[in-house]
């Protein structure tokens, strides 16, 4: 039976390019079961996250796929849908990269889907920005602090809770202008160059900041570049980051919900002047934090236990 089904569905990826239909148990699916995959934003580009809403054939259990190198573990959404939040990395080049998704039926058997999507290059702005020489220049003991940070950074990015404490849509941690978009190419004080991996609000200094949505407080702490820095933890592996604030409102250890105030604003760190960075970090790449609010994620209760 196994091996028959494994045959099925080797049979239905083959002949099936694009849209694949593989039949539960290795019967012959009916014609009108399909698998419908909704990607949105429609347009695909580099730099920005992905959701993913899948209505499978069949009932399951469970949910999983790959794409772009990244394991995407579905959850239920209303009825038998399911979602997940995936992303495109800034480097990712343009072309097609194939989605595979497997499901877990009721009774045990396995149904697959593949699908090539198109991914386009988004241009992106280059700016230039004078700061202060420590920055682009530093002193061996200011080089020693960066280096601490890098391994503090290390440790806080390296934890990825399995469960998602995220649900429904992300809401903007502050109500004003955004003055920097996300991947400008910076080139500081004429000669040091980076990509903007956030995005930049214009708020005054001491402007309440709060959540984008449900997390964990992994880093609440002063950092050389990143100023006084708060890192959220939302669950597999999606983080968020709020730069350059004047006053920390929350611990490391501590859970706040979408809107909780986390911080007031302000310029510490390398800052050309008072505003909120926010970034959004997903499985190690750096997203659009625009192109995450943009998205509406169905609404539903995080997985996991609120202890
Ligand atoms: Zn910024």
């Amino acid at each position: 039976m196994r091996l028959i089904q494994i045959l099925a569905v080797g049979i239905a990826l083959a002949f099936c390019a694009g849209v694949t239909l593989a039949a539960p148990q290795g019967r012959a699916a009916p014609s009108k079961t399909r698998w419908m995959v909704r990607l949105s934003p429609t347009k695909i580009v580099n730099g920005e996250p992905v959701l993913l809403e899948v209505t499978p054939p069949a009932a399951l259990q469970s949910l999983t796929g790959t794409w772009l190198g990244h394991e995407l573990l579905f959850d239920r959404a209303e009825g038998k849908g399911w979602f997940v939040l995936a992303g495109v990395s800034l480097e990712t080049k343009r072309g097609s990269y194939p989605i595979k998704l497997e499901g877990v039926t009721a009774n045990g058997g396995r149904i697959q889907f593949a699908q090539d999507v198109a991914v386009s290059t988004e241009k992106y702005p280059t700016v230039q920005l004078k700061v202060s020489k420590a920055f682009t220049a530093p002193d061996p003991e200011q080089q020693a602090k960066i280096k601490a940070d890098q391994e503090v950074k290390h440790q806080a990015f390296s934890q990825v809770s399995p469960e998602r404490e995220w649900a429904g849509a992300f809401a903007p941690p502050v109500t004003a202008a955004v003055s920097d978009v996300f991947g400008t190419r910076r080139v500081f004080n004429g000669a040091t160059k980076s990509v903007h991996q956030g995005l930049d609000y214009r708020v005054p200094p001491s402007t309440p900041v709060s959540a984008v949505n449900r997390g964990t407080v992994i880093l609440a702490r002063p950092l050389y570049f990143e100023g006084n820095c708060v890192v959220l933890d939302h669950g597999r592996g999606l983080l968020s980051l709020y730069l350059h604030l004047s006053e920390l409102k929350v611990k490391e250890g501590e859970r706040v919900e979408r809107g909780t105030e986390i911080g007031l604003s302000g310029a510490t760190g390398r800052a050309t002047g008072p505003h909120l960075h926010l970034a959004v970090r997903w499985q190690g790449v750096y997203l659009n934090p625009a192109a995450l609010l943009r998205l509406r994620p169905p609404e539903t209760a995080a997985k996991s236990a609120r202890r």
